[in-house]
């Protein structure tokens, strides 16, 4: 009920102009056009080789190499990879720019439609939540903004979907995660989420929402919870997805 009514006061002054919903720069054709051509070339879009597991841009066609180690407990889907100039535009999302929210995640929607086949109509959202405190210091979760636009679209495409915040719950920080490989990442993760309401998500299709994936262990903990509780299958959708070989990140 809050979030309804907060979610009308957010919608009153979502308002979407003729500019450019990453940039602020003038658009004649809005909303034919919702991002400028100078921010577009800058986005990467992942149509490429891409995992049929995680979804990331992959090297070659199949199995990345990090699914062939470890195969996660989610089907992945993710519009854009997350490198270079792509990266720069989608932290925008991070640093509360709600309209890119909103163009990020009609595109989320498009690639779902066009990559899955959903099984069920019955689809329940989780946005990849923020400890409370976090929360309480940023004052959104972007996750959650994602999710929210994702909801609204599939719910127009005739999808039955329901969101929940009260189900997906972060119960503390993340632990440092730098330098850990995937698998000690998982294990690092352990005890961090947890589902408050489990029978909701039985024969479920369950919609993992985030902003950026990079190795698909926030993903893959969430996923095996869902899974646990009896969701039938699992997708974790985001913005961007790290792809298999990063050249900038070869040293
Ligand atoms: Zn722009
Ligand atoms: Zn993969």
């Amino acid at each position: 009920m809050i979030r309804q009514w907060i979610n009308k006061i957010r919608k009153a002054t979502l308002k979407r102009g003729f500019v450019c919903d990453c940039c602020n720069g003038e658009l004649f054709d809005y909303p034919q056009t919702r991002i400028c051509i100078e921010c577009e070339e800058k986005l990467l879009y992942n149509d490429r080789h891409t995992c049929s597991a995680c979804g990331r841009t992959s090297v070659t066609e199949g199995v990345c190499l990090i699914c062939k180690q470890r195969p996660p407990a989610f089907i992945g889907v993710s519009p854009y990879v997350y490198i270079g100039e792509t990266a720069s535009v989608i932290v925008r999302i991070k640093n509360g720019n709600r309209r890119l929210s909103c163009a990020l995640a009609e595109r989320m929607v498009e690639k779902l439609m066009k990559q899955c086949a959903i099984s069920s109509c019955d689809i329940v959202v989780l946005p990849i939540p923020m400890s409370e405190r976090k929360q309480a210091i940023r004052g959104y979760n972007q996750a959650l903004d994602l999710a929210e636009v994702v909801e609204e679209r599939l719910q127009q495409a005739g999808y039955r979907v329901v969101l929940h915040t009260d189900v997906l719950i972060k119960r503390r920080e993340t632990p440092q995660q730098k330098h850990l490989t995937l698998r000690e990442r998982s294990a690092n993760l352990q005890g961090v989420f947890h589902l408050a309401k489990r029978a909701i998500l039985k024969d479920k299709t369950v919609l993992l929402v985030d902003d950026i994936m990079t190795t698909g262990a926030t993903g893959d903990v969430c996923a095996t919870l869902c899974k646990n509780a009896g969701a039938k299958e699992v997708y974790f959708l985001c913005a961007a997805a790290a792809p298999e070989k990063q050249p900038t990140l070869v040293r």
